[in-house]
């Protein structure tokens, strides 16, 4: 178990030989449910325990291959978690009231300050990985996070490219892009007093949807109480339209893009969650296929508009 350094790419993989050897848990036993070994049998709403299987640890092994000036290693420092979302096996988080999504709030901003305040944790990544054809194992929902010892590359190049557009126009690259979309009206989804959603201009996905809050702030811990409210009535209502439109328990991944807890100020970033959702129609995958997976470039095939005006007349209830 040891982090490997690309030298082509310049970036870290997490290379966990142990992970791949994880058990299949026997036909009906849920280890998220309340009174399995982990997880207490009451007095909880939400809950965050630690990864049986982390790929990254607070006390990793050395790593046990040769590193020289080409092929460098480091130990896989960091912190993984799982935060299960409710005692009910059989939910997920869009069938969750308001105050039980502003409690995984609570939990996720708690977990984000805290595992921030280490030392060695330079990035604090929420998010979930749901249904089984996005590869998740257990039903129980469930969200994890992972505490990294280096800023991720995607979330580098979101800030190297709000700080140039900040240097360069005194301001907020994503203030500016909610603005437009706002503007323009056509990709937005929905919107409440503190928060916007919106299928961007450049979506990625067919169903990639983004989930800004109206005020320029970098993380959770930003947010006032009502904010919270406002962003669990937000994520409800997206997630009612993705099941509805879809007719199903809409799979997707979700993501909360954070500044980083490096110390370092980033005063030109804005808290953001993204969608990546793996349908691109009912039935329909959309694949990450040659194109996107060897060239690093995105082909949608329908527009944008079309898939928010979809989105936007999809009920929510
Ligand atoms: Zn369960
Ligand atoms: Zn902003
Ligand atoms: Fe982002």
């Amino acid at each position: 178990m040891e982090l490997r350094w690309d030298p082509i790419l310049r970036e870290w993989i997490i290379v966990s030989g142990e992970r791949g050897r994880r058990p299949l848990l026997p036909e009906g036993f849920c280890p998220f449910c309340p009174g399995s070994e982990e997880v207490p049998a009451s007095g909880w709403t939400v809950l965050s325990i630690p990864n049986r299987f982390p790929s990254l640890r607070a006390d990793p092994p050395l790593p046990n291959v040769k590193s020289d000036k080409l092929y460098r290693h480091r130990p896989s420092k960091g912190v993984c978690e799982v935060v299960i979302y409710t005692p009910k096996h059989d939910a997920t988080l869009a069938d969750l009231s308001i105050e039980n999504i502003r409690a995984i709030i609570d939990l996720w901003a708690d977990r984000f300050e805290d595992l921030g305040k280490k030392e060695y944790v330079k990035y604090v990544f929420i998010f979930e990985n749901k249904g089984r054809i996005i590869g998740v194992t257990l039903d129980h929902p469930h969200g994890q996070i992972y505490a990294f010892p280096f800023i991720p590359p995607l979330i580098k190049r979101e800030l190297e490219s709000s700080k140039r557009y900040w240097r360069r126009n005194g301001q907020c690259l994503f203030c500016e892009i909610i603005e437009k979309e706002r503007d323009d009206a056509v990709r937005v989804i929905c919107e409440n007093e503190d928060f916007v959603c919106f299928l961007p201009f450049f979506a990625r996905w067919p169903y990639g949807v983004h989930i800004y809050p109206k005020r320029h702030l970098g993380a959770l811990i930003d947010l006032t109480s009502n904010e919270k409210n406002s962003f669990a009535s937000i994520l409800k209502q997206i997630l009612r339209k993705f099941d509805n439109l879809f007719n199903m328990s809409f799979p997707y991944m979700m993501v909360l893009h954070q500044r980083p807890t490096d110390n370092k100020p980033y005063p030109y970033y804005h808290f953001h969650v993204e969608f990546y959702p793996p349908y691109r129609e009912k039935s329909k995958i959309k694949y990450f296929a040659s194109v996107e997976t060897g060239a690093g470039t995105v082909t949608f095939d329908y527009t944008p508009e079309i898939k928010a005006k979809e989105l936007r007349e999809s009920p929510e209830t």
